[in-house]
């Protein structure tokens, strides 16, 4: 494999690969389970659960229970704190990843191993192999909005950060990214920064002095490209003044920034020219992406699930350059390549690469009404198309018959492996009464009731919600900010349709008998979702990771806070009397 690697890699020999593993996708998978056990008999909790040196399926799944991270927690705090014997894996765990932790508002630790990084590079080259036969892109370099998180040593010494950080401080990342053609154009000290808007800065300025190169713009959630062409709106004169006299503006204050950048920029009167005067001929900024970059490809990055939203304002700047949505992973492990790039990005799926975990699916069907009924796990190759089934998976660093908490929907096979969409995560929106709304169904309620906004000209800027169980009954809050200020007739005929375009019967029902009160709206202050990104950020998590949480829980007060502090109005739902 080292091998292979030193001399790039072929993507035609990567698809022949992969077409191989996923016609025998059943054995891969029973061979892979047998290798994670076999590697890993030594493991304590495996030892506890009585496999016995078993490593068949069926074994497997009557012996080991299905688990949560809060089930693991204690163990791998242990791991964290410096055990020394094996607790999860056969061999020690000498670094631990950090989940954002933006969807239930804490983070998580997770065991981080090679391994891990062997099959971030594995779906990466399979997705790019498939990427490059519809878009192939030439030798360039890459507008890559990404940031190498704080890493920090846990009590018992092990080294901690976020599973991108891991994953881009390694040899093999560079030479992946090099291999695909599109190494980062700004430097490590502007990647692994301290601070992420001088980052952020700078990553503009590499992009803009590297701009006939650009082939393609990425990040790791589309969010953060979004959020990089919003902060450019802002700066763009300064970054054009930069270049025109080759001095890196004041706002940089990390010495090692200023010193790599220095090496970077030199004066280029003729180009800063050149950007102005793109920038000036545009329409409230449409096509920015296009007029910036002459040579660039396409748009990558994930931009399925809570970065739907998004979409609108990404194509915005694109203008014409296509979005092509990336894979599926987690801190946890990767899950499925997008290998049909050349879907829209919100119909893209995921097919399960079978030889980099072992993956259950439990079916949502028989959940039962409360989701009390016991969960009985199904095998990748047994799953059903048009079925929901919530992602179970077994990885090389320690997780064993873990819940992910995603839900994902099988729309095909490719070959014997599914393909997945993903739909949302698990249980982010709690009951009030029997209702059972889910994230996806507050996304479309929410750009269903955007479309009033539209015909004013006006945008969501970004969105979250929050139950309210403070009087009863207990009702929906949702927050906007928007782009602009619209009339109260406008917001209250937004308030109604957001209420109504709820479609769970669950919901509809209780709301008809005032089991549910009639929804609020609240309207933010312009900043307050840059707020609440600042807010993560101070916690470790990186713009790479972040994903706003799309409901607020009461153990996520500082996040609340911050709401109610910035609410400017506020509209009650008149849509079920
Ligand atoms: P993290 O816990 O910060 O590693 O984030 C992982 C989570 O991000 C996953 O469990 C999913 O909920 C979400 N995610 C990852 N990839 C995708 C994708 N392609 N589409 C939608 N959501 C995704």
């Amino acid at each position: 494999m080292l091998e292979k690697m030193e001399k790039g890699f072929d993507p035609e020999e990567v698809i022949e690969e992969f077409e191989a593993l996923t016609k025998d996708a059943k054995r891969v998978q029973v061979e892979t389970l047998k290798r994670i056990l076999k590697e890993n008999s030594e493991a304590e909790y495996l030892k506890k659960w009585g496999l016995d040196g078993k490593t068949d399926t069926e074994s497997y799944s009557t012996c080991v229970p299905l688990v949560t991270h809060k089930d693991l927690e204690p163990l791998i705090q242990q791991i964290a704190d410096g055990a020394t014997h094996p607790i999860l894996t056969g061999k020690p765990i000498t670094t631990i990843t950090l989940s954002s932790g933006t969807t239930e508002g804490k983070r998580k630790f997770v065991p981080f191993n090679d391994e891990l990084t062997e099959t971030t590079m594995q779906i990466y080259r399979t997705s790019f192999a498939y990427r490059n036969r519809e878009f192939p892109i030439g030798n360039g370099k890459a507008l890559s909005f990404i940031y190498g998180s704080k890493q920090f040593k846990t009590k018992g010494g092990l080294l901690a950060g976020t599973a991108t950080s891991n994953v881009y401080r390694s040899a093999q990342f560079k030479k992946t990214m090099k291999d695909m053609q599109t190494p980062c154009c700004s430097p490590d000290e502007v990647i692994f920064g301290p601070d992420f808007h001088q980052s952020l800065y700078c990553h503009l300025l590499c992009g803009l002095i590297f701009r006939d190169e650009i082939q393609v713009i990425s990040s790791t959630f589309a969010h953060s490209i979004v959020h990089s062409f919003r902060s450019f709106e802002l700066v763009w004169e300064e970054l054009c003044s930069d270049i025109k006299t080759g001095t890196l503006s004041t706002r940089i204050t990390v010495p090692t920034i200023r010193t790599a950048m220095a090496k970077i920029l030199k004066p280029n009167a003729e180009l800063a020219y050149k950007i102005h005067e793109k920038c000036l001929s545009l329409s409230n900024w449409y096509g920015l992406i296009e007029e910036l970059f002459p040579s660039v490809k396409y748009i990558y990055g994930i931009m399925t699930g809570s970065m739907e939203p998004y979409l609108k304002k990404l194509r915005h700047y694109a203008g014409g350059i296509p979005l092509l949505s990336a894979d599926y992973g987690s801190s946890e492990g990767w899950i499925g390549a997008n290998v049909n790039p050349t879907r829209p990005p919100e119909m893209a799926t995921f097919a399960v690469l079978p030889h980099i975990g072992y993956f259950e699916f439990i079916p949502l069907r028989d959940a039962g009404p409360l989701g009390r009924i016991e969960p009985r796990p199904v095998g990748l190759t047994d799953v059903h198309v048009g079925e929901e089934y919530e992602v179970v998976v077994t990885n090389f660093a320690g997780l064993y018959r873990y819940r992910l908490g995603d839900v994902v929907k099988v729309v095909g096979f490719h070959n014997s492996t599914p393909e997945l969409q993903f739909i949302c995560r698990k249980d982010i929106m709690p009951a009030i009464n029997i209702d059972k709304n889910t994230e996806k169904d507050l996304q479309l309620s929410v750009e269903a009731a955007a479309k009033l906004l539209a015909a004013e000209k006006l945008e969501v800027v970004d969105f979250t919600s929050q139950v309210d169980l403070s009087s009863d009954p207990g009702h929906y809050v949702i927050f906007w900010e928007v782009s602009g200020n619209a009339s109260d007739e406008v917001f209250k005929e937004c308030c109604n349709c957001i209420d109504s375009a709820f479609v769970d019967a669950g919901y509809v029902s209780s709301r008809k008998v005032q089991a549910i009160g009639p929804l609020e709206l609240k309207i933010l202050k312009r900043g307050t979702f840059q707020k609440i990104l600042d807010h993560y950020v101070g916690l470790g998590c990186t713009l790479n990771q972040f994903k706003m949480p799309r409901c607020v829980g009461p153990v996520n007060d500082r996040v609340l806070r911050i709401l109610c502090d910035n609410v400017v109005k506020s509209y009650i739902s008149s849509a079920f009397g």
